[in-house]
């Protein structure tokens, strides 16, 4: 099945936090997208990995997901393996997404950090006829990073307003990781953060290694632009 947007995260849950209310938006739009969880969470602190399965699988149905897979990479021991990008490899040549999102590289837990370096990698190996996984070699168009524990400069900030309490219910689905409302509302103080930065209620940021091309400047630096200006 061919998608339009893939979403990596190490564990289930990690996108609906960091980027659902763009992935929903995407998928109101037209746009086929998935979800791929590298782990099991088997590690976390409350809740086995059945029940996370089951929640992931409700988050999904909430996000409008096309796709939605857990891998079997040991939770808590994510490592940059070749084993490990043959497996992400395979995903990315089955789906041929347009773009593929990861978390940022900068982060707290090592299991974010491993999973930004092994979909970066393997979004580019992906594209090498010679690395036989028999399957027809694809590369993504763009690898673009979303915010975990800390935050960047972004490279642009995608407005969610008019999703965000459909991710408010994504991140809900999770009722055994939820620790407390203050979680819940450190995530809304965030995404209205980075909307005030363009100008709209809810926003959610984004990094890509590369200058972005823009063709046109009059043309894309329209009336919008005016109004963020402080
Ligand atoms: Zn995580």
């Amino acid at each position: 099945m061919k998608l339009d947007a893939l979403a990596f995260g190490a564990h289930a849950d990690d996108v609906e936090m960091a980027c659902s209310g763009t992935i929903i938006k995407l998928g109101a739009s037209g746009y086929r997208t998935g979800v791929i969880a590298l782990t099991r969470g088997e590690m976390a602190t409350r809740g086995s990995a059945e029940i996370r399965a089951q929640e992931f699988a409700q988050s999904a149905e909430v996000m409008g997901l096309a796709y939605h897979r857990m891998l079997d990479i040991p939770d808590g021991r994510i490592e940059v393996t070749w084993e490990n990008k043959i497996k992400i490899i395979q995903e990315i040549r089955t789906h041929q997404p347009r773009i593929v999102f990861a978390p940022y590289w900068v982060t707290r837990h090592p299991d974010h950090e491993q999973t930004s370096r092994l979909i970066r990698e393997a979004a580019y190996l992906s594209g090498l006829k010679k690395l036989d996984t028999d399957q027809e070699p694809y590369r993504p168009y763009k690898v673009i990073f979303y915010q975990t524990r800390f935050e960047f400069k972004p490279s642009f900030i995608v407005d969610i307003s008019d999703h965000h309490e459909q991710k408010m219910k994504a991140i809900l689905s999770y009722q055994t990781q939820l620790s407390s409302p203050d979680f819940l509302d450190r995530i809304v103080t965030r995404d209205k953060q980075c909307g005030t930065y363009i100008g709209v209620k809810y926003g959610e940021p984004f990094l890509v290694h590369e200058a972005l091309k823009i063709d046109d400047p009059v043309d894309f630096f329209g009336p919008e632009y005016l109004e963020t200006i402080p």
